[in-house]
C-alpha cells in the first residue's frame, strides 16, 4: 500500500453525541463489516458501555474506502470520552494526525468536548467539524454552529451537517478525513512506536496498540519497553479490521497491535514507547504514568464470595493498567479490597462490571482520594485512614490534590450552578462566553469536594442535565488534614475512620453520628456515638436506651416491688455498659459507608 493513501483519526464528541454511530456508518459505507452482520455500535464492544451508552475502551478499526477513484486505508482510533481517561486520550490523539470533532445538534459544546479540542490542538491535528442529529426536531443547528464558529474561529460552511442515525452527509465526512487530514510521515530508522492502549489475551500475552512512527516490526523481532526497561520477543503484529488480523511486518504510519509475549499487564502502560532492542534508542515524548487519583474499598456483601471478588479483580486487572487492588481488612465487614481508579466514571464501571459481569452483591465505601503526608521528613502517600501514622506529632506537611475544574452551562441555570459552586470550597478563577447563551466557569478546586459530594450529580441535577463539566490536575496543595475517628460506647471503629480537612471534621462527624444514631437498634442502655479528632470529641449522639418493661407483669399495687425491679435493672444496667458491647449488625456499616 502506498503510504499516501493512509489515514489515521479520530472522532471527539461528548458522551451520546453520536460518535459510535457515526462509527457504525463508516463501517457500513466502507464494507469493512457486511451489512447483514451489523449490529449497531460495534466499536463499543462492552455490554456496560452499550446499556449505558458510553464509551470507555478505545477499539481501533482499520478500513478500506475507494475515493475518487483511489484507493484509501482509514484507522480509526475511538477514544473514552470523559475527564477519567484524560491522559488516554492525549495518547490516542497523539497516535493519529486529524480529528472529527462532532457536535449534537440538541445539545451544543460541552466542557469536555472543549478540553478533548485543547488537547487535539497542542498534537497540532487537523480538525473535521461535524454537527450531528440534523433530523432531530429539537435541533439548533444554527445555534450550534455559531458555538463550534467561535470556538474553533471559522466560516459556518466550514462545518458537515450530519444525522449519523439516517446516514445523511456521511460520505462527506469521509471525504473530509482524506482530502483534509495529511498522510503519517515516514521516518526510517530503528521501530518505535507510541502505546495507545493494550488488551490481554490468555494465549497471545499482553498485546500493546501501537503506532508507529519510525521503521518497522515484524514478528520474532526483539522489543524494548522504554520506560520501563522491560525486553521481550514479538509472538505476533497485525491490523485491526476490526478484529485482530495478523500481517508480516507493521510499517512506519500505521497503527495496529504487538503481541508483546508480557505477560504482566502492569508493565505495558499507555504511553510508553515500544522500541527495537539497542542503543541511543530515545523514547517518544510525552510518557505520564496514569497513577490511581480515587479510591475505594470493594466488600462482598456475603463474606463467602470473597474468593469470586478476589478472582474477579484479578481479571480486570489484567485489561485495565491503571486499575490498583490491594486487598484490605475490616472488622465488621471482614475480607475486601482498596481498590485505586483514575476517576469516578473509571470507579463506576469496573463496580458495575464486578457486579454484572460476576454476578457480585457488594459493598462499596464512599469514594475517597489519595492524600500526601510528610511524616518525619519523608514524603507519603496515605490511600485510607488506616494509613495514618500513630503519633501525628510526627506529621511535619500534608497536601491533597487540586484540580482545575471547568463547568459549562446554558445561561439560564447559571443561578444553580453558581450557588452549587459556592457551597464547595473552590476559588473562582475566570468566565468564558461561548454563545450568547452558554457560559463556561473556571474554578479551582480540591479533588476531594468532586469525589466525596457526588457533585457530579447535583450539576446534573442543577441544571436538568444541561451543564457538562471537565477537570485538569493541578498538583498537591497544603491542606490541614486530621484523622476523624467514630466511638462507639467508647470504642473504636475502625471502618468508619477516614482522613479530612480539620475544617471539613465538624460537619462531616456530625453526619456519621447522625446516620449511626438511625441505624443501631436500642440497646439495654443508652450508647453514646462519637466523632472524635486527636482525642477531642467533635461531634455526639446518644443512643437512647430501650427500656424493658419489667413491671409489667405487675399489676395493682405493691409499690416497694416495683421499685425494687426498676432498682434491679439499674444495677443490671450498669454491669452492661460495663462489659460494654453494643452489637453492629453488618447493615450498619454499609449503610453508613454506602
Ligand atoms: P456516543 O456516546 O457518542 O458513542 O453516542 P452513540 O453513538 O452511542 O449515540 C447516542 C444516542 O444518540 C443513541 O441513542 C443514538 O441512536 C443516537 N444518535 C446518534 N446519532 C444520531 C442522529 O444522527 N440522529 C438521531 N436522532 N439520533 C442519533
Ligand atoms: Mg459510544
Amino acid at each position: 500500500m502506498n503510504i499516501n493513501n493512509l489515514r489515521n483519526f479520530v472522532i471527539i464528541s461528548h458522551i451520546d453525541h453520536g460518535k459510535s454511530t457515526l462509527a457504525d456508518r463508516f463501517l457500513e459505507l466502507t464494507g469493512t463489516i457486511e451489512k447483514g452482520k451489523m449490529h449497531a455500535q460495534f466499536l463499543d464492544m462492552m455490554d456496560i458501555e452499550k446499556e449505558r451508552g458510553i464509551t470507555i475502551k478505545m477499539k481501533p478499526v482499520r478500513m478500506k474506502y475507494t475515493f475518487k477513484l483511489k484507493p484509501y486505508v482509514l484507522n480509526l482510533i475511538d477514544t473514552p470520552g470523559h475527564a477519567d481517561f484524560s491522559y488516554e486520550v492525549s495518547r490516542s490523539l497523539a497516535a493519529v494526525e486529524g480529528a472529527i470533532l462532532m457536535v449534537d445538534a440538541s445539545k451544543g459544546i460541552q466542557a469536555q468536548t472543549v478540553s478533548n479540542l485543547e488537547m487535539a490542538r497542542n498534537q497540532n491535528l487537523v480538525i473535521i467539524p461535524v454537527i450531528n442529529k440534523i433530523d432531530l426536531p429539537q435541533a439548533e443547528i444554527e445555534k450550534v454552529e455559531k458555538e463550534i464558529c467561535n470556538l474553533l474561529n471559522i466560516q459556518a460552511d466550514e462545518i458537515i451537517r450530519i444525522s449519523a442515525k439516517d446516514g445523511t452527509n456521511v460520505e462527506k465526512v469521509l471525504g473530509a478525513v482524506i482530502e483534509k487530514i495529511p498522510p503519517p510521515e515516514i521516518k526510517e530508522g530503528s521501530f518505535r512506536s507510541l502505546i495507545f492502549d493494550s488488551d490481554y489475551d490468555l494465549y497471545k500475552g499482553v498485546i500493546a496498540y501501537v503506532r508507529v512512527f519510525e521503521g518497522e516490526i515484524k514478528e520474532g523481532q526483539g522489543i524494548n519497553l522504554l520506560k520501563v526497561g522491560e525486553k521481550s520477543e514479538t509472538k505476533e503484529v497485525g491490523i485491526f479490521s476490526p478484529l485482530l488480523v495478523p500481517l508480516k511486518v507493521l510499517s512506519c504510519g500505521e497503527i495496529g497491535y504487538v503481541a508483546t509475549g508480557f505477560k504482566d499487564a502492569r508493565k505495558v502502560r499507555v504511553g510508553d514507547t515500544l522500541a527495537s532492542v539497542g542503543k541511543d534508542i530515545l523514547p517518544l515524548p510525552g510518557y505520564k504514568k496514569s497513577e490511581p487519583m480515587v479510591f475505594l474499598s470493594v466488600y462482598p456483601r456475603d463474606p463467602n464470595h470473597f474468593k469470586f471478588l478476589k478472582g474477579a479483580l484479578e481479571k480486570l486487572v489484567l485489561n485495565d493498567a491503571s486499575l490498583s487492588v490491594n486487598p484490605e481488612m475490616k472488622t465488621g465487614l471482614g475480607r475486601g479490597f482498596r481498590c485505586g481508579f483514575l476517576g469516578l466514571l473509571h470507579a463506576e464501571v469496573i463496580t458495575e462490571r464486578l457486579k454484572r459481569e460476576y454476578k457480585l452483591d457488594l459493598i462499596l465505601s464512599t469514594p475517597s482520594v489519595l492524600y500526601k503526608l510528610n511524616i518525619g521528613g519523608k514524603d507519603c502517600f496515605l490511600h485510607s485512614a488506616s494509613e495514618w501514622p500513630d503519633n501525628p506529632a510526627s506529621i511535619e506537611k500534608s497536601w491533597e490534590e487540586w484540580i482545575n475544574l471547568k463547568v459549562m452551562t446554558p445561561v439560564s441555570y447559571l443561578g444553580n450552578i453558581l450557588k452549587l459552586l459556592g457551597s464547595i470550597q473552590s476559588s473562582y478563577s475566570e468566565t468564558r462566553y461561548i454563545s450568547s447563551d452558554k457560559v463556561e466557569l473556571v474554578y479551582e478546586t480540591p479533588l476531594r469536594e468532586i469525589i466525596s459530594r457526588n457533585f457530579y450529580d447535583k450539576l446534573k441535577s442543577a441544571s436538568q442535565g444541561f451543564a457538562s463539566m471537565s477537570y485538569k490536575f493541578l498538583g498537591w496543595r497544603e491542606a490541614d488534614l486530621v484523622k476523624m475517628d467514630i466511638l462507639i460506647l467508647g470504642k473504636k471503629e475502625e471502618a468508619f475512620s477516614k482522613i479530612i480537612p480539620k475544617s471539613e471534621s465538624f460537619k462531616e462527624g456530625r453526619r456519621i453520628v447522625k446516620k449511626l444514631k438511625e441505624v443501631l437498634s436500642p440497646e439495654l442502655f443508652s450508647v453514646p456515638l462519637q466523632a472524635v479528632v486527636y482525642g477531642k470529641i467533635i461531634a455526639r449522639e446518644t443512643l437512647t436506651a430501650r427500656k424493658k418493661d419489667v413491671i409489667a407483669s405487675l399489676y395493682g399495687g405493691d409499690y416497694s416491688r416495683k421499685r425494687k425491679l426498676l432498682e434491679n435493672q439499674k444495677k443490671k444496667k450498669g454491669k452492661l455498659k460495663e462489659r460494654g458491647n453494643v452489637r453492629i449488625p453488618p447493615e450498619a456499616y454499609f449503610k453508613v459507608l454506602e
